[in-house]
């Protein structure tokens, strides 16, 4: 038993480590797909708002590193490990994962193809891990300014989003309920980039100050607005959907400098602010 799980330990890393090579940002895992590592705040009375800033491993996926000699550092550190998770969300694949579940009574492949249907969208080819459970997760890569959060379930039953914060159980990780593969013929394939409709999907609308209940000055009064209102962290993601709404309803041009200001006012670059509203321009069709 033992040498079996060193052996499971050792395969984990070489997997890991060919992850890394192709830019992936990688952690160990255990048997039950949680990060391999235990947290060097297990014993704090408080849960701890360090996401590694103290400068130990055991923080989850914020330890994930495409540094081979980092990757062994972690590996030895959780000789435990018999598998390996990426980090989703991270440059330079900014790593989208769709999390197909065969749950009983759900068909999320269907759902799925339902869902491209509907928003007119196709799955490029793109790398699919078949899960032991006979789910399956499609890679998918995401522009580096949008942020797309982790979700289940919201896009249909059964689908679940890899995005920001969130990781995938690598091919070649072995669990308690048996071996993450690649599927034939896809191991080789870059992620693909997501498509544009099903981007727009995953990108949550905003819940408070909708921009249609945006008082006198109009539907791009309350984008500007909305823009305006950004926290740090948002400011990026917010502009970004605000700058899409403004395209979709043809207001785009004539508003692309007063979001550019507004977002510059949240503390936006010039620079990122205009890449930003160029990006919204050609996800919803049109030239920037
Ligand atoms: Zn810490």
């Amino acid at each position: 038993m033992a040498t079996t799980d060193r052996q499971a330990t050792t395969l984990a890393l070489a997997h890991a480590l060919s992850a890394a090579e192709r830019g992936l940002a990688v952690i160990p895992l255990s048997r039950t797909k949680l990060p391999a590592l235990r947290s060097p705040h297990r014993d704090d009375p408080a849960p701890s708002p360090c996401h590694g800033e103290c400068g130990r491993p055991g923080h989850g996926v914020y330890d994930a590193s495409s540094d081979p000699d980092r990757i062994r550092e972690m590996f030895a550190a959780a000789p435990w490990a018999t598998g390996y998770g990426i980090a989703c969300g991270l440059p330079p694949h900014h790593l989208i994962g769709v999390d197909l579940d065969v749950k009983t009574g759900t068909d999320s492949s269907a759902a799925l193809r339902e869902l491209a249907l509907r928003h007119l969208f196709t799955i490029p080819p793109t790398v699919v891990v078949l899960t032991p459970s006979g789910g399956r997760h499609l890679w998918l890569s995401g522009p580096p300014e949008v942020v797309v959060p982790n979700s289940a379930g919201r896009l249909a039953p059964g689908i679940d989003i890899r995005g920001a914060g969130g990781y995938l159980v690598g091919p070649g990780s072995r669990t308690g309920q048996g071996v993450y593969a690649a599927a034939p013929g896809t191991a080789h394939l870059a992620p693909a980039p997501c498509p544009r409709s099903l981007l727009r999907l995953l990108i949550p609308p905003p819940r408070a100050h909708h921009p249609a209940s945006a008082p006198a000055g109009g539907h791009g009064h309350g984008l500007v607005q909305f823009v305006l209102a950004a926290h740090e962290g948002q400011r990026n993601t917010r502009l970004f959907w605000a700058a899409c709404r403004a395209y979709e309803d043809g207001i785009g041009p004539a508003l692309a400098d007063a979001l550019a200001d507004a977002a510059t006012g949240t503390g936006l670059s010039e620079r990122e602010a205009r890449a930003t509203i160029a990006s919204a321009a050609r996800l919803t069709g049109h030239r920037p």
